[in-house]
């Protein structure tokens, strides 16, 4: 294992991404008032502008006028987070992930233990 840092490549960035992502997504309020509903909207529409790779920036941008951040509540910004996720899994011609399994993957562990 080297000890050398070196730039991220677009894998490295988007590992580190989701990492952050779906952990934001899965500490979001249960009862979010009307300013966090819409900041966090604003977020994800400027985030989407900045986001470090142009490729999947665009595809991002083009996503979110057909699917726009639902923030009304934790449960529906985690779906809406997985799902955004599952459409760049399919691009990919990765495995998608089982959505109802979002609280154990990047909250609570999984259910077997092996977290804890
Ligand atoms: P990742 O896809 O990075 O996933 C990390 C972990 O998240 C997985 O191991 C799994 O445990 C969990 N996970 C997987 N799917 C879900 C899900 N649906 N919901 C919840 N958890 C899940 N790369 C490109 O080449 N082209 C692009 O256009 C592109 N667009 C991107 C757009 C965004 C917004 C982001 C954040 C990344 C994008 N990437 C893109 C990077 C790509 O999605 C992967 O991050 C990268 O290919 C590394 O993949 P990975 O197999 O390590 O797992």
């Amino acid at each position: 294992e080297s000890s050398v840092e070196c730039p991220l490549d677009r894998q490295e960035l988007g590992r580190s991404t989701w990492n952050f992502l779906h952990t934001m997504a899965a500490y979001y309020p249960d009862n979010p008032s009307q300013q966090q509903q819409n900041d966090m909207a604003s977020f994800v529409k400027i985030f989407s502008k900045f986001y470090p790779c142009e490729d999947c920036a665009s595809h991002l941008r083009e996503r979110l006028q057909t699917h726009p951040p639902d923030t009304s509540n934790r449960y529906s910004f985690c779906q809406w987070m997985c799902h955004m996720h599952n459409e760049v899994n399919r691009r990919l011609g990765k495995k998608e992930f089982d959505c109802s399994k979002v609280d154990e993957r990047w909250l609570d562990g999984w259910k077997d233990g092996s977290c804890d």
